[in-house]
C-alpha cells in the first residue's frame, strides 16, 4: 500500500512539506540531547551508537538518495481494515508526520510491525521490502540501508518516548516504554546488518552484497562451503582459475570487486569488450527486457538494425547474418555451411586451435599440437617467429610456414575429403598470440581458395575492436567468406553471429531452415545494438590501439631489467607477454609463469596463460583500458617479477 501511496504521490510538493519534525530521519542526531532521559546507561550508549553511526555513515548516503513527499508513519496502527477481512486494507490515517524526506523512510516506519522475537521477523521485514518493491522499484543502495533506517527508527522512539515521560508526565502515553525499543535494537544486531539486508537483497533479487573492505571480507569457512557446493552441484572436475578461486560479486569497467574485498584489475577476461556492466549495455537489456523478449520468427525491428549495423562494419560482401547463442554454436553453423557450400568435407586448423565445444567444433579444438586429429582435419604448424621451427631471422619464414598447407591440402586430398575450409582465430590466441608473419594469412587463403575451400575467420576473440582495428582477419589482410562472433558480441550477454554472403546464406538456409529459439532475440540484439553504441560513442578502437601500444611499450621497458621477459607482441588491446629462463635458448619458464600468476593475483591483477608450454601471459583487458590502468598492471608486473 504504501508504494502505492508514494507513487501517488511523487511529483507532489509542498513548501509545508520541508518538515523538520523530531521524526526525520535525516535530522534524528538533532534527538541526541534527550538519550539522558533513557534510565538505563547501557541503554543510552547503544541509542547513541546508533545515533552516532546514523551521523557518520547514513545519513550523508540518504542525501544522495531518492526525495520526496512521503506519508512516514505507516506502521499498524495507522492502518484502517475492514472488520470482516483484516487483510483488506481500507484506509490510512495520521497525515502529521507526512514530510518530504527519504523515500526509503516510508519502508523503516512500515517496519515497525515486523513480529520482533520471533522467528518471522527478519522474513517479515523481507516480505514488506518486497511488496514495495513490487510496486515501486527499488534501488541497491535504498535496500541496503533499511536495516540502519529500522534501527534508527527504534533509537528515535526510544529516545522520543523517555524524554515525553520526563518532560511532558502529565500528557497521555502513547508510545511503549523506551527499553521495548532498546530491546528490538538488541535483536536487530543481534540478526546483524550483514544477514538481515541479504535476506531483503534476496526477496527484491539484488545479486549477494559485495564486501566495501577486507574487514568484511566472506569467512574462510564461507568460501569453503561455496567450494564444496560448487564440487558437488557442478561436477568436480569444473575448473577454476588459481588455486584458491576467486569469487566476485561485483564489477565495473576494468575492474572486479572480491569477496575478499579488494578490487581487481582485470586483464584477462575479453567477454566485458567495452568493460564490466557498462551502464549503458545494463540499461539497453533491462529495458528490452521489460518491454518484450522473443525470437527471430517474428517480426521486430532491434534484430534488423543490428544486423544492418553489424555488417555495415564488415566488407560490402559479408551481408548477411544467423544468430545464435555462442562462439561454439557460430563455428558449428559456419562448418556446415562450408560443407554444403564447397562440397567438401575436410578443413585445416591451427595445430593448438580452439574454436568451442559442439560434438564437431571440439575436434577443432585439439588445444595442443600432439592432440591426434581424426582424418577430416589438418593442424597446421603455428607460425611462431618467436620459437616456432622456423625464426624471426630466417629470410624465408613466411613460404616455410605457409608451405605446411600444402602438405595439410594434399594429405586432405588424399584422404578423399577435401578442402572445405580454413578455420582460423584471427588472434591465434591458443596459440599465445604469436606474431604472425606478414602475408602468411593471404598466402594461405591463396592456397585453400586453389582447392575449393572457404576462409571461416573466427573473431571471437579477435573481433570488434580487440586489435586495433574492427576485425582480425582485417589484420591479415584477408577476404572471409564466413566470419563468427561469440564473446564480446553482447559484453557478457549471450549472442553469438555468423555473417557471411547472401548467395551462402541463402543456399545453407535453403536446406537447413535453421533457427535457434534464444540466437538474436530482442534482449541479445538490444545488448548488441548498445555495445555498437558504446564502441562508437567512446572510440574505442582508437584507444585500443593507442592504449595498446603505450602497454607494450612499458613491458618493454621492463624487460631491460628482467631477463625473464623474452618477448613481448601483439595489437590493440590483444598481448603476448612470453617469459624465458634463457633468452638465447629461449627456453620457456613455465613453473615461474605459474608463480607469476600467483604473485600478480596478490597484487590484484588479473592474467592468464597461454601457449603450449604455459609461459606466455594472455593479457585482454578490455577496451576501456586507459593509461592509468595500464600503469596499475606494469607496477605489480614489476613488483612480482622483482618478487620471483
Ligand atoms: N572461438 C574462439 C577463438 C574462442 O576463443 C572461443 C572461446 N574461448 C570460442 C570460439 C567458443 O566460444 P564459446 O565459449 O562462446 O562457445
Amino acid at each position: 500500500m504504501m508504494a502505492n501511496v508514494d507513487l501517488a504521490l511523487r511529483g507532489y510538493f509542498h513548501p509545508a512539506a520541508i518538515q523538520q519534525h523530531p521524526w526525520n530521519f535525516e535530522t534524528c542526531t538533532r534527538l541526541r540531547h534527550l538519550i539522558q532521559h533513557i534510565g538505563n546507561v547501557d541503554a543510552r550508549a547503544e541509542v547513541d551508537e546508533i545515533f552516532e553511526h546514523m551521523s557518520e555513515i547514513v545519513i550523508p548516503r540518504l542525501q544522495s538518495l531518492r526525495h520526496q513527499v512521503i506519508h512516514q508513519d505507516a506502521h499498524t496502527d495507522n492502518i484502517l481494515v475492514d472488520p470482516d477481512d483484516a487483510t483488506r486494507i481500507t484506509g490510512l490515517i495520521d497525515f502529521g508526520d507526512l514530510l518530504y524526506g527519504t523515500l526509503v523512510a516510508e519502508i523503516a516506519v512500515a517496519c515497525d510491525s515486523i513480529p520482533y522475537g520471533s522467528p518471522d521477523m527478519v522474513p517479515a521485514a523481507a516480505e514488506i521490502v518486497a511488496s514495495f518493491d513490487s510496486v515501486l522499484a527499488l534501488e541497491e543502495q535504498e535496500v541496503d540501508l533499511v536495516f540502519d533506517l529500522v534501527c534508527a527508527r527504534n533509537a528515535m522512539t526510544a529516545t522520543i518516548a523517555a524524554a515525553r515521560l520526563a518532560l511532558t508526565p502529565e500528557q497521555p502515553v502513547h508510545i511503549q516504554s523506551p527499553l521495548t525499543f532498546v530491546d528490538r535494537l538488541r535483536e536487530l544486531q543481534r540478526v546483524g546488518r550483514a544477514d538481515f539486508t541479504q535476506h531483503l537483497r534476496t526477496a527484491c533479487r539484488f545479486p549477494v552484497t559485495c564486501p566495501n573492505s577486507a574487514n568484511e571480507a566472506l569467512s574462510d569457512d564461507e568460501e569453503a562451503r561455496l567450494v564444496e557446493a560448487r564440487r558437488s552441484l557442478l561436477g568436480r572436475n569444473t575448473t577454476h582459475f588459481y588455486e584458491r578461486p576467486m569469487h566476485f560479486e561485483r564489477a565495473r569497467g576494468p575492474w572486479l570487486f572480491s569477496t575478499d574485498g579488494h578490487r581487481y584489475l582485470d586483464c584477462y577476461n575479453n567477454v566485458p569488450q567495452v568493460g564490466h556492466c557498462h551502464p549503458h549495455v545494463v540499461r539497453a537489456i533491462a529495458r528490452q527486457a521489460a518491454a518484450l523478449n522473443t525470437n527471430t520468427r517474428y517480426l521486430y525491428s532491434s534484430a534488423l538494425e543490428y544486423a544492418d549495423r553489424l555488417t555495415s562494419k564488415l566488407a560490402p560482401h559479408l551481408s548477411a547474418c544467423i544468430f545464435v547463442n555462442s562462439g561454439s554454436e557460430a563455428n558449428d553453423v559456419a562448418w556446415q555451411m562450408a560443407k554444403l557450400i564447397t562440397g567438401n568435407t575436410g578443413a585445416l586448423i591451427m595445430e593448438d586451435a580452439y574454436h568451442g565445444v559442439t560434438d564437431v567444433i571440439r575436434q577443432f579444438s585439439p588445444g595442443r599440437p600432439e592432440t591426434p586429429l581424426p582424418a577430416f582435419l589438418k593442424g597446421l604448424i603455428v607460425p611462431d617467429p618467436y620459437r616456432g621451427p622456423f625464426r624471426e631471422n630466417d629470410p624465408e619464414l613466411l613460404q616455410k610456414y605457409a608451405a605446411d598447407a600444402n602438405r595439410a591440402i594434399a594429405e586432405l586430398d588424399a584422404s578423399g575429403h577435401g578442402t572445405a575450409a580454413f578455420m582460423i582465430d584471427s588472434a591465434l590466441c591458443s596459440s599465445g598470440v604469436p606474431d604472425v608473419p606478414d602475408g602468411y594469412m593471404q598466402a594461405i587463403e591463396k592456397k585453400i581458395r586453389a582447392a575449393g575451400g572457404l576462409m571461416i575467420c573466427d573473431e571471437v576473440q579477435s573481433g570488434f575492436g580487440r586489435m586495433g582495428q574492427w576485425w582480425g582477419h582485417e589484420h591479415h589482410g584477408v577476404r572471409a567468406d564466413i566470419v563468427t562472433m561469440g564473446k564480446p558480441v553482447g559484453n557478457g550477454h549471450p549472442l553469438g553471429v555468423v555473417v557471411t554472403t547472401q548467395e551462402i546464406l541463402n543456399r545453407f538456409m535453403d536446406k537447413t531452415r535453421l533457427f535457434s529459439t534464444f540466437g538474436g532475440n530482442t534482449v541479445a540484439c538490444a545488448a548488441g545494438n548498445a555495445v555498437l553504441d558504446v564502441i562508437e560513442q567512446e572510440n574505442l578502437i582508437e584507444r585500443s590501439r593507442t592504449v595498446g601500444d603505450y602497454l607494450r611499450s612499458e613491458i618493454a621497458q621492463l624487460a631491460s631489467k628482467h631477463a625473464l621477459i623474452g618477448n613481448v607482441r601483439g595489437h590493440g588491446m590483444l598481448t603476448g607477454l612470453e617469459f624465458v629462463t634463457d633468452r638465447a635458448e629461449r627456453s620457456p619458464a613455465t613453473s615461474e609463469t605459474a608463480r607469476l600468476l600467483e604473485l600478480m593475483r596478490q597484487e590484484c591483477v588479473l592474467v592468464g596463460s597461454e601457449g603450449r608450454d604455459a609461459n606466455i601471459l594472455k593479457l585482454r583487458p578490455s577496451l576501456v583500458f586507459e593509461r592509468d590502468h595500464v600503469d596499475v598492471f606494469v607496477d605489480a608486473l614489476e613488483r612480482s617479477l622483482d618478487a620471483l
